[in-house]
């Protein structure tokens, strides 16, 4: 649960547009396209289709919702040669990862999504199913790079209202806080006495249920018990790391392997921890949160 943010996002989502557009072009399948795609949604063209933007994606999706299921076996087939390393494209599931330069899956930000030169062990979410609205296959913001975990969570999300990572409607950040729980006094030995919760900050209805939602479906509860080892850690370096000690540790060694004072924290709870970093590294999001409630 953290959003796909990148300064030149529009960028490449307009080469991934145009790589699209010179491929159809060059194999005439453009007219045909261009014409289904005015009969099922008169006011988009397939331009307006690729770049729409999360919201727009939700309209055509309820657009689609009201009319006979319709295939688009073209885009289909461009995903798939998308999906591949090595395609004719010009554009690829794994350069989009590169150029978005995310290592960690936004839905879960538990799991890093690197590829090797030879496999692609991360996965392409579809954020609105591409067996349901095959239209949008090849639409940029619905190309979501997730983990596997989180991929095979999904399926079962049925017609939840989620929030889509590139959604710029919804910060994460201000949306949902991990807090800190301390249940008993012997949690350094017992780390159920340990609890994290999820604070939803959504102040109106239909976001906190989107919170709740994506929070359910990728059921990041069950799957957050699992890191209270990590908490405990936190908590012990909250002691052993008075404002003192950070700071006397700050004036020896800035500029020479201190840039700033986050980089410090950094090295105290092995961690990124500024907001634009959360994609940097699994837990990026909890452990931010946490230090802010030590105030670490
Ligand atoms: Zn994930």
């Amino acid at each position: 649960m953290i959003n796909i943010r990148h300064p030149r996002l529009q960028e490449i989502a307009e080469r991934h547009y145009q790589a699209l557009m010179r491929y159809l072009d060059k194999h005439n399948y453009l007219h045909d396209l261009e014409e289904k795609i005015s009969v099922t949604v008169p006011d988009f063209d397939f331009k307006k289709v690729i770049l729409a933007s999360p919201e727009e994606l939700e309209i055509i999706v309820d657009l689609l919702t009201k009319r006979k299921k319709v295939g688009f076996p073209k885009l289909g087939s461009l995903y798939t040669s998308f999906s591949k390393r090595k395609n004719s494209l010009g554009i690829s599931a794994v350069k989009l990862i590169e150029d978005l330069d995310l290592s960690v899956c936004p839905y879960c930000n538990r799991n890093f999504i690197y590829n090797t030169d030879n496999k692609r062990p991360s996965e392409i979410d579809h954020f609105h199913a591409k067996s349901k609205y095959p239209l949008l296959a090849m639409s940029f913001y619905n190309l979501v790079p997730s983990c596997k975990v989180c991929n095979h969570f999904k399926n079962d999300a049925a017609d939840k209202k989620l929030i889509n990572p590139y959604d710029t409607r919804y910060d994460w950040n201000a949306l949902l806080k991990f807090r800190l729980k301390v249940t008993a006094a012997d949690f350094y030995f017992n780390a159920k006495s340990v609890e994290v919760q999820f604070e939803n900050l959504a102040e109106d209805k239909e976001t906190r249920d989107r919170v709740r939602n994506t929070i359910s479906v990728f059921e990041l509860e069950d799957q957050y018990k699992h890191h209270r080892d990590f908490v405990i850690e936190l908590i012990q370096k909250k002691y052993l790391y008075s404002d003192d000690y950070l700071n006397a540790l700050y004036k020896q060694y800035e500029g020479t392997i201190f840039r700033n004072r986050e980089d410090i924290l950094r090295l105290v709870t092995t961690n990124f921890v500024d907001e634009k970093d959360l994609k940097n590294r699994p837990l990026a999001k909890l452990t931010k949160d946490i230090v802010e409630q030590l105030d670490l």
